[in-house]
């Protein structure tokens, strides 16, 4: 993978700047159809929540988008999360340092 891969985009409306997530084709807010695509790299880990097979955590980007998708461990709340491609989905990991 390269760093010009886009993993995970959320959309902004050159007509009014509303950002969205997931990336919409049309602006929810205004309807213009003019939308610029924005990478989403990493953000904060709001929540975390462990089910029987995975751990899916909430994470809040700079631009105040929340999103919500599965992380590998370890990850916890106050993380920064940084977006990769696993198996063909986006998930979210953290490169905070960790005591064994
Ligand atoms: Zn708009």
């Amino acid at each position: 993978m390269t760093s010009t891969d886009v993993v995970l985009a959320a959309t902004k409306c050159r007509s009014c700047g509303d950002r969205r997530f997931p990336a919409k084709a049309v602006c929810s807010n205004c309807g213009s159809g003019q939308l610029d695509q924005i990478p989403i790299t990493h953000g904060t880990v709001d929540a975390s929540t462990r089910t029987t097979t995975e751990t899916i955590v909430e994470v809040t980007e700079p631009g105040g988008l929340r999103i919500v998708g599965p992380a590998t461990e370890p990850i916890v709340v106050g993380d920064t999360a940084v977006v990769s491609l696993v198996d063909g989905r986006f998930t979210w990991h953290t490169e905070t340092p960790r005591e064994p």
